[in-house]
């Protein structure tokens, strides 16, 4: 289709979430599950009910969804629009509908997925074979509810699996629900930017555009508002909104901001070679978060001093076996090398929540964030958890890798990981394999149980990596990748704040160095508090680093203490993020954006 070709659609700026930053403009891609294959299996009579259940909460979770989006459209595009979504949950509420699905998942054994497939096919049947336009035009609805219901079945946060079209030309992606291994699939380049219904700025998807430097907007319901594949689109990642068919005015406007932010960047390229030091001298270690090994080109171009974080299941996601021993050293090694002789912490696998690893999976999660993640499962899989740790040891025979244990939550659990960790060493030793006797070892913190025994793990670890992504998610109570929730994730929390500086005193009376590696250590604010609580090192996306070491290359030491000290004493976030800003202001001329 021609991108500007003359639409019946009208022009129509979506308000959403900004989740990664930039401006994309190009032909619209719509990734819509409606094409999605079902899966078909078998389940024992006795896991019948089970697959009710399943189904029940499916149906629960598309009502709510359809529940937020029928509001958010009532309030912005207009209230014709919003009733489309009043059908929809008319039809989710449908008695009759959901007494067959559940005869045929108890009666032929079809798993939740098929049966509720099956049973919307029947009907759709019926809609089309109808006299009259009234059922007629309900076809579409019916399709895309079950579309939604069967999306939330097979997918519940995230599916291992997903293959990503083959794209000939570069497009803006719509998408329902993208996890982080569908994004992971696609080949560099072919993405402009990213509109997605679904995913707060702290998901992994979110965090993954970033590191792609994709732009990216989520809370888009695009799916229902009749977008046609090929229209032109403007995902603007700075404002958080999406443009569907817009005017030419609004392309050129959205193509001068684009063009000035690249000569920003230009002109921070500039700041490569130079030290992140604050004016009275104080060195600040600036790394980067990276997801795939192929990110070293990114680290150094902008100016990195290590990575700070290698979120190493990135390796394991989007495949149906886990890679053994040899590929995960090469990959790690790969990554060492290249950035030698800075430093690069690997993190073990941090499987579950928004992140499904194949093999280690335990069914559905009620609680993703909660439940069956990270350490607790590389604990209970000591193997594949020692094939890891002995990659990791011999690509640290480079002497420049350290070794970081996700989600810890109290002592026991990190012995137990470093016993391991030993075993795997001493095995190596044993065969007369190259590797890093001598590894430091870290744990992050990222639970608030581990937050309120950081002293004790202070004296066992060689180092802290505070996670804040998962530290604030679950000190707030907010799920990170909800982004209807996304507005309670508030950065300036006291409460968060001042657990972070609970974690870098004991970290300090230890003598031990303390990273920030979550989201919240590229938001400048929260840098100049973090800089000014002696934290050793804030690690982020690339993309963020030229940035944060001009403001800490501007600022001095005793002013961010100052800073951060009273800062603590506000009760509100409203409150921290009022002083905070006075100060940014004092300090470089400027608000914060
Ligand atoms: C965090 O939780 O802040 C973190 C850095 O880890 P992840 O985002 O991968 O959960
Ligand atoms: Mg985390």
């Amino acid at each position: 289709m021609d991108a500007f070709a003359p639409s019946t659609i009208p022009r129509r700026v979506l308000r959403g979430v900004p989740v990664s930053p930039g401006i994309a403009i190009g032909p619209a891609y719509l990734l819509h599950p409606r094409k999605r294959e079902v899966a078909r299996h078998p389940i024992a009579p006795e896991h019948a009910e089970r697959e009710i259940l399943r189904l029940r909460r499916a149906l629960d979770a598309a009502a709510k969804e359809i529940l937020a989006i029928r509001d958010r459209i009532g309030g912005g595009v207009g209230e014709y629009e919003a009733r489309i979504f009043d059908s929809h949950a008319l039809i989710l509420r449908d008695e009759e509908i959901l007494a067959a699905v559940m005869r045929d998942i108890r009666e032929n054994l079809h798993n939740a997925e098929y049966a509720f497939y099956r049973q919307m096919n029947i009907l759709a049947e019926r809609f089309d074979a109808a006299k009259g336009g009234f059922l007629k035009e309900h076809l579409v609805d019916l399709r895309d509810v079950a579309a939604r219901v069967i999306d939330i079945l097979s997918l519940a946060g995230g599916g291992a699996g997903e293959v990503a079209p083959k794209l000939p030309d570069p497009v803006v992606l719509l998408a329902r629900a993208l996890t982080p291994s569908g994004l992971s699939q696609f080949a560099p380049g072919k993405l402009l930017g990213l509109c997605l219904e679904t995913g707060g700025k702290a998901s992994h998807t979110a965090i993954l555009a970033r590191s792609m430097e994709i732009p990216a907007v989520s809370g888009i319901p695009w799916a229902d508002l009749g977008i046609d594949a090929g229209r032109m689109v403007i995902v603007d990642g700075d404002q958080g909104h999406v443009i569907l068919n817009p005017s030419l005015r609004d392309i050129k406007e959205h193509e001068n901001r684009r063009a000035a932010r690249l000569a920003r960047e230009s002109e921070l390229e500039g700041l490569r070679e130079l030290e992140p030091v604050t004016r009275d001298g104080k060195h600040v270690s600036l790394a980067a978060n990276v997801e795939l090994p192929g990110e070293s080109l990114s680290v150094l171009r902008h100016g990195a001093g290590g990575v700070g974080l290698y979120r190493s299941e990135f390796l394991f996601l989007g495949r149906d076996d886990m890679p053994g021993e040899d590929e995960q050293y090469e990959a790690y090694r790969t990554l060492a090398e290249a950035l030698a002789p800075r430093h690069v912490t690997i993190r073990t696998l941090d499987a579950g929540g928004d992140k499904r690893v194949a093999g280690m999976e335990d069914g559905d999660e009620r609680n993703p964030h909660m439940g069956w993640r990270s350490i607790r499962v590389s604990l209970r899989n000591p193997g594949p958890f020692k094939t890891q740790l002995r990659a990791i040891l011999r690509a640290g025979a480079s002497r420049n890798v350290r070794l970081l244990f996700p989600m810890i939550s109290n002592l026991q659990e990190f012995r137990a990981a470093r016993k391991l960790a030993e075993e795997a060493r001493a095995e190596l030793a044993a065969e007369g394999i190259p590797h890093d006797p001598d590894m430091e070892t870290g744990c992050m913190i990222e639970v608030p149980s581990a937050a309120l025994m950081a002293a004790d793990l202070a004296r066992e670890a060689d180092f802290f990596s505070i996670g804040t992504n998962d530290l604030a998610q679950f000190t707030l109570a907010v799920d990170r990748s909800n982004e209807r929730v996304s507005d309670l994730l508030e950065p300036h929390s006291p409460a968060v704040l001042r657990e972070i500086q609970g974690v870098i005193e004991a970290a300090r009376t230890q003598g031990i160095p303390v990273t920030i590696c979550g989201e919240m250590a590229a938001d400048p604010h929260l840098a100049l508090m973090f800089v000014g609580m002696g934290v050793d090192e804030l690690s982020m996306s690339p993309v963020s680093i030229p940035e944060m070491k001009r403001l800490i290359r501007a600022v001095g030491y005793e002013e961010a203490r100052l800073c951060a000290r009273e800062a603590l004493r506000r009760g509100t976030a409203e409150e921290v993020h009022a002083y905070v800003e006075e100060r940014f202001v004092e300090v470089y001329g400027r608000t914060k954006k």
